[in-house]
Formats: structure tokens, C-alpha cells, sequence
């Protein structure tokens, strides 16, 4: 079984308008900003036209690999979603 199809599996309630991940705006952005479009599993990261890097929270799984790589660096914030939203894992 492929990942993207286990993924596929989870389920995500989005909190509108209250985005657990936000990316702090720059005009051009960093190198660790840049991998972050690469290495987030569910792709919630891209580059935009104007070249800001943005967030859609949208599918995130909560794996904690753009927390490290940028939180501490204030490139983002980084909360878990409050209780009953975000992902829903569906297990086995
Ligand atoms: Fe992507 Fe993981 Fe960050 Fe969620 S926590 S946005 S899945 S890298």
C-alpha cells in the first residue's frame, strides 16, 4: 500500500479560520522556509507566485517535522489544533 493511500485514510476537521500552523511573513524566504516545501509529508506547504512560502493546514498530520525545522527560528508558529479539529487517524 502506497503512503499517499494510508494517508488518504485520515480524516481532517478544519477549524475556519483558526489555523494551527501559520508562517510568519517575510519577503523572501529562507532556506529552511524553501524545505519545508519539500519535506512535509501531506504537502501542506508551497511557494507561492510573489514567493512567500504559505501553509494550508489542511491534511496536516500533526507529524511535528516543520515545528522543528522552523519554529524555533520564529519562521512559524506551531500549536496543536484545539480539541475535536485537525487530523483523526484511522488506525490499522
Ligand atoms: Fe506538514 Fe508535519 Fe508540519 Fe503538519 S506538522 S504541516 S504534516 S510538516
Amino acid at each position: 500500500v502506497r503512503v499517499e493511500d494510508k494517508l488518504f485514510q485520515n480524516r481532517y476537521l478544519v477549524d475556519a479560520g483558526r489555523p494551527h500552523i501559520t508562517v510568519t511573513p517575510h519577503t523572501v524566504p529562507s532556506p529552511r522556509l524553501l524545505a519545508l516545501t519539500h519535506v512535509c509529508p501531506a504537502g501542506c506547504y508551497t511557494q507561492a507566485d510573489s514567493g512567500q512560502v504559505e501553509i494550508s493546514t489542511d491534511g496536516c498530520v500533526e507529524c511535528g517535522t516543520c515545528r522543528v525545522v522552523a519554529e524555533p527560528y520564529g519562521e512559524i508558529t506551531w500549536n496543536y489544533p484545539r480539541g475535536g479539529f485537525g487530523v483523526l487517524f484511522k488506525f490499522g
